[in-house]
């Protein structure tokens, strides 16, 4: 039967899943290296390899590989265009030919990191028997991703970006340069700016020194759920401001879309788990227009593995049904 293998790739964590039959059978993770593409590649290769040491299968067992990416790519030849968070992609390389080469020429298939994450809950996780639903990926950013009557939606390609609707007019800046969105309260990376604005004004925190007791270099969703964990007045504030403007985004999706459900992932969703994504339900819900009949609000079953596993998908031509 044949194997297929995705690749989650962050700016933070390289991941990949080994799939055979939908089921998860090998998996390996290393951190990002920062030394440019080259390096990535070589990182992504190694996590392939763990992931089929766990499975004692080869290279060239693999019959697919699937990436999901964190920026712009050109399907057709395979190769990335930019990356924000990435660094050494910021210029045009062929990263699906260096890695069919490393994998006996399996065929490689790219797609956004976010919907490859979508994909994986929606097939293989929370998001299993429901037809219309978002994902949305708190972490670094604020991504997101639809599913409607069925099919994951494209758009133009731009489709499901929760992460910037607006929740504050002429608000804190945001990743994308703009004012108010939701990511410049709830993306880590903001949260995290914010933080060192206020340590300069003078206001305490743990949350710094935590992060060096882990050995982080960013405020990573570990450090906030250890200085909730302390009740850090900081990280306290960050967090209610972060779940104020989920409520306010997430109930104006659902007042236009009608949701089954809505599945809360990523790294913050993740690590602080049903407490959090509980908070976010109950602050929807002042703002939802059909009160009585609200969207389930489910965290991740996957975890950090859905963006793996729904690359894994991707790769084996699953889910491949898409609406425009
Ligand atoms: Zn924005």
């Amino acid at each position: 039967v044949a194997i297929v293998v995705g690749v989650d790739l962050g700016g933070t964590k390289v991941q990949s899943a080994l799939v055979q039959s939908r089921k998860v059978i090998g998996q390996g993770r290393v951190r990002t290296p920062s030394g440019g593409a080259d390096e990535v590649v070589e990182a992504i290769l190694g996590t392939i390899d763990i992931a089929l040491g766990e499975s004692k299968a080869k290279r060239s067992d693999i019959s697919a590989v699937g990436i999901g990416f964190p920026g712009q790519f050109d399907a057709s030849s395979g190769d990335t265009l930019g990356a924000v968070n990435l660094k050494g992609f910021q210029e045009r390389y062929p990263l699906s030919r260096k890695i069919s080469k490393a994998i006996a020429g399996a065929p490689v298939a790219l797609d956004n990191d976010v919907r490859a994450a979508l994909l994986g809950e929606y097939q293989l996780g929370s998001g299993r028997g429901f037809k219309n639903l978002l994902g949305i990926f708190v972490g670094t950013g604020v991504g997101g991703g639809l599913v409607l009557d069925g099919r994951v939606r494209h758009g133009r390609g731009a489709s499901g970006e929760v992460g910037h609707t607006v929740v504050m007019d002429r608000g804190l800046e945001c990743g994308c340069g703009r004012l108010g969105c939701l990511e410049a309260y709830a993306g880590r990376g903001r949260m995290e700016v914010r933080a060192r604005q206020m340590v300069e004004k003078g206001e305490k925190t743990i949350l710094f020194e935590i992060m060096k007791k882990k050995d982080r270099d960013r405020l990573t969703s570990g450090v906030f759920a250890a200085a909730l964990d302390a009740d850090d007045r900081m990280a306290r504030r960050l967090i209610d401001d972060a779940v104020w403007a989920l409520g306010i985004s997430l109930a104006s999706v659902q007042n236009i879309l009608d949701l089954e459900a809505i599945i809360v992932g990523g790294g913050l969703g993740d690590r602080l788990g049903a407490p959090f994504v509980k908070r976010v339900a109950e602050a929807m819900q002042p703002h939802l227009f059909i009160s009585q009949n609200p969207p389930e609000l489910l965290n991740t079953t996957l975890g950090d593995l859905s963006g793996a596993v729904g690359a894994a998908l991707l790769a084996a031509g699953e889910g491949l049904e898409v609406s425009s």
